[in-house]
C-alpha cells in the first residue's frame, strides 16, 4: 500500500482517440483520421507527467477506477501501463474495487481483452449504441451488428463478469421493434448493466429535424424501462439498468456527490472537501506542451456557492432511485407543487423508505421538468 496519500478514493482517466468521430458525439475525442504521427506518444508521456503531479492527491485504496474517452481500448496495454506507473495503481486497488474500461467493438480483441484484465481493469462498458446497420452507419459507428456480437462473446470469453452496454433511443428512424430487438439480443449475454441514453444534437446537425417527439421519445425510454425491469434489471439512475448488486459504483461516486480525480485532456475532477471543481484543458497538444512546460492544465476551477449546492443536492437526489425524504419539502409551495407530481404520476412514494419520494418512470424520461419544478 502506498505511504502517504490523499483522501480521493476514484480515479478517471480520459484516453481521447477514437477510430472516426460518430456524429453526434460532444466528448472531447479525436478520430484516427485527425491525428498526427506522434500524438500517441505524445498522450502517454503527458499522462505520465499529469500522473507524477497528481499521485498524492488519491488514497492508499481506490473504489473505483474509470477509463473513459474517447476509447480507451485504442491504446495498447503496455502504454496504459508506462502512463499511469506513477499512480501505482497495483497497490491501490482492493479486491473490492471497481475498474472500468470503456471499449468499442471494433477496437477489442479476444486477445487484448485478456490483457487489459490482467492489467486489473474488471468490467468492460461497451458502446454498443445500436444493432440495426442503417442505424449505425447514420450515428457514425464504424463497427457493424456482427462485430457487436463478436466483442460480446469475447467479453465474457476473456473471463469478464462484470459488463454493461450502452445503447441510444430516439435514433431518427429507429422503432419501438428496433428497441426491443436490441434489448433482446443483447441481455441474451450475461451483461450486468445497460445505460441507454436518449440521442440529443445540436440545432445544426443534418438529422437534427429526423429526432422523434417528445411523445415518441416518452414511449421509447417507458418500453426500455418495462423490458429492463422484466429482465430482472433495477432502474436505478435516470438511464441505468443493473442487476442486482451491480450498480456501476464509479458513476454513483458522480451521482452521490464524492470525490473523483480525473486525468487526461479535458476530464473533470471534484474535491467534496473543498466543494472545487476544476476541468482540464480540451486538446491533446495544450495538455501536453503545458505538461511539458511546467505551467497548468487547468481550463476552469469553480467553488461551489450555496445556491449551487441545493441545486446540485435536488439533481442528485433526484436522478437515483433513492429518492429525497419528504423533509426536503420546505415550503408550502415546493409541497403544494410535489403533490402536483404525485398526482401527474411524475413522483410517488418509495416503496421501501417511510417518508421518501422518488420518480417514478415518467419522471426518470422527463427529469429536467421534475428538477425545475421541485428544486
Ligand atoms: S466512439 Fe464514443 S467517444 Fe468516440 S466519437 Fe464515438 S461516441 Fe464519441
Amino acid at each position: 500500500m502506498p505511504q502517504s496519500g490523499g483522501h480521493i478514493r476514484s480515479l478517471y482517466v480520459h484516453f481521447p482517440f477514437c477510430e472516426a468521430k460518430c456524429h453526434y458525439c460532444d466528448f472531447y475525442s479525436i478520430g484516427v483520421e485527425r491525428t498526427q504521427a506522434g500524438d500517441a506518444d505524445q498522450f502517454e508521456a503527458a499522462l505520465h507527467r499529469e500522473a507524477s503531479l497528481t499521485t498524492d492527491q488519491l488514497a492508499p485504496e481506490l473504489d473505483t477506477i474509470f477509463f473513459g474517452g474517447g476509447t480507451p481500448s485504442m491504446t495498447p496495454v503496455e502504454s496504459m501501463k508506462r502512463a499511469l506507473a506513477p499512480l501505482r495503481l497495483q497497490e491501490r486497488v482492493t479486491e473490492k474495487t471497481e475498474w472500468t474500461m470503456e471499449a468499442n467493438p471494433s477496437s477489442v480483441s479476444l486477445e487484448s481483452l485478456r490483457q487489459y484484465r490482467e492489467f486489473g481493469v474488471n468490467r468492460i462498458s461497451m458502446g454498443v449504441q445500436a444493432l440495426r446497420p442503417d442505424l449505425l452507419v447514420n450515428l457514425g459507428r464504424v463497427h457493424s451488428r456482427e462485430a457487436a456480437f463478436r466483442a460480446l462473446d469475447a467479453i465474457f470469453e476473456a473471463g469478464f463478469t462484470n459488463a454493461s452496454v450502452d445503447l441510444l433511443c430516439g435514433v431518427p428512424g429507429q422503432t419501438e421493434r428496433d428497441i426491443e430487438d436490441a434489448m433482446t439480443l443483447l441481455t441474451n449475454y450475461p451483461i450486468t448493466h445497460l445505460s441507454c441514453y436518449l440521442l440529443t444534437l445540436h440545432k445544426t446537425h443534418r438529422m437534427y429535424g429526423d429526432l422523434p417527439d417528445e411523445d415518441v421519445q416518452l414511449s421509447h425510454l417507458l418500453l426500455i424501462d418495462r423490458f429492463m425491469k422484466s429482465k430482472g434489471f433495477e432502474h436505478y439512475e435516470i438511464s441505468n439498468f443493473a442487476r442486482p448488486g451491480r450498480r456501476a459504483q464509479h458513476n454513483l461516486k458522480y451521482w452521490t456527490g464524492a470525490s473523483y480525480l480525473g486525468l487526461g485532456p479535458s476530464a473533470h475532477s471534484f474535491d467534496q472537501k473543498a466543494l472545487k471543481r476544476w476541468k482540464n484543458v480540451s486538446s491533446l497538444h495544450l495538455y501536453g506542451s503545458r505538461l511539458n512546460e511546467g505551467t497548468s492544465i487547468v481550463e476552469w476551477t469553480e467553488e461551489l456557492n450555496a445556491d449551487q449546492q441545493h441545486l446540485e443536492k435536488w439533481m442528485l437526489a433526484l436522478r437515483l432511485d433513492e429518492g429525497f425524504p419528504r423533509s426536503w419539502l420546505e415550503t408550502n409551495a415546493q409541497k403544494a407543487r410535489a403533490e402536483t407530481l404525485i398526482c401527474e404520476a411524475f413522483l410517488e412514494s418509495h416503496p421501501t423508505k417511510d417518508q421518501y419520494l422518488r420518480l417514478t418512470p415518467k419522471g426518470f424520461a422527463l427529469s429536467d421538468q421534475v428538477i425545475s419544478t421541485l428544486s
